[in-house]
């Protein structure tokens, strides 16, 4: 223990507190505590966290490093909802985005192989939680993740975004609580709920190659709106230098991979077939005519958290 200088934690939400990681003080705890509300399976755990830190290693400095920072340089026309405006008001209701760690990580990993100012990235964090996000120079412009981790990309067992009348709809059918339903939109949902199969990528596309219309339908949609993300962030950013592949799905799946940037030749993306049969390891996967770099970077999201630790602790 006593080799221990200080402590860095994955924080799930800063709300609109922390545009960056900060060193734990009562300020600092408060303010986890008041996003309790709006991360109340993950906030409680990473303060209880901190606290067993605290206790374990007295007088060691303790730094939150919060998902939701990177997401905080979105402008308001990205991040408020088209809901009344009170409610961002009175309830701090806006996207936030997650996954923030590691989108900052890898597109600042983006930024130093671009070599350039101005460098427009577009990270696809492709797991069983995936998000998407725009930055230039490492700034965060857009992020598909909103006030929770369910908006954006059909993902593992989350159902991205859907009209959200199904809900009245089904929850009227079916007799469900908002309880229950907001667990089959987290849990059942998703290339799980498509397939039926399962969320594991690795079995859908087994599933897939033995002819499961189902599975196959699910990785098609989860690679359809991937594409749209891609091509959205484009026009939000007027344009893309390069696009990032990252995470369990992104890192590992190349099929999935080749089946996202098909379609992309408008935009100038193409992917060199066997550059890109490669796994966890960071590659450049562009074809020789695209003018758009195409990479393979491993997310590191505990060496993030320990650089910003040590940023801190030493400042
Ligand atoms: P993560 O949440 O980043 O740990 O990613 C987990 C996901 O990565 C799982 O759903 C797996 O399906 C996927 N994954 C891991 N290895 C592979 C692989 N070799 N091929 C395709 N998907 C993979």
């Amino acid at each position: 223990m006593a080799e221990i200088g200080a402590v860095g934690h994955r924080v799930l939400h800063g709300g609109i507190e922390f545009t960056e990681s900060c060193v734990v003080d009562d300020a600092c705890e408060a303010a986890i505590k008041k996003c309790f509300p709006l991360g109340p399976l993950h906030n409680p755990a990473n303060l209880m966290g901190i606290k067993a830190c605290q206790a374990a290693m007295p007088g060691v400095p303790q730094v939150a490093v919060f998902d939701t920072s990177f997401g905080m340089s979105m402008t308001p026309e990205a991040y408020i909802y088209a809901i009344p405006y009170e409610y961002y008001e009175n309830d701090s209701i806006r996207r936030y985005g997650f996954h923030g760690t590691s989108h900052r990580f890898v597109s600042a990993r983006a930024c130093e192989i671009m070599g350039k100012k101005g460098t427009r990235v577009i990270n696809c964090h492709l797991g069983n939680g995936s998000s998407v996000s725009a930055s230039i120079d490492g700034k965060c412009v857009d992020t598909s993740m909103g006030l929770t981790p369910l908006e954006g990309l059909p993902m593992g067992t989350r159902s991205g975004n859907l009209d959200p009348a199904i809900l009245q709809f089904i929850m009227n059918k079916y007799g469900y609580t908002a309880d229950e339903m907001l667990n089959i939109l987290n849990k059942k949902s998703g290339v799980l709920g498509i397939s039926g199969v399962g969320s594991d990528f690795r079995d859908l596309e087994k599933a897939a190659k033995e002819g499961n219309e189902r599975a196959q339908l699910a990785l098609d949609k989860f690679a359809y709106e991937v594409r749209k993300y891609i091509g959205s962030y484009a026009a939000a950013m007027g344009g893309v230098d390069i696009i990032t592949f990252t995470a369990g799905v992104g890192e590992n799946g190349p099929d999935m991979r080749e089946s996202i940037c098909e379609g992309l030749g408008f935009l100038g993306v193409h992917v060199d077939h066997e550059k890109n049969q490669v796994r966890g390891k960071e590659t450049d996967i562009s074809a020789a005519d695209s003018t758009v770099k195409v990479y393979v970077i491993p997310t590191n999201e505990e060496l993030m958290i320990a650089r910003d630790t040590l940023a801190l602790v030493t400042k």
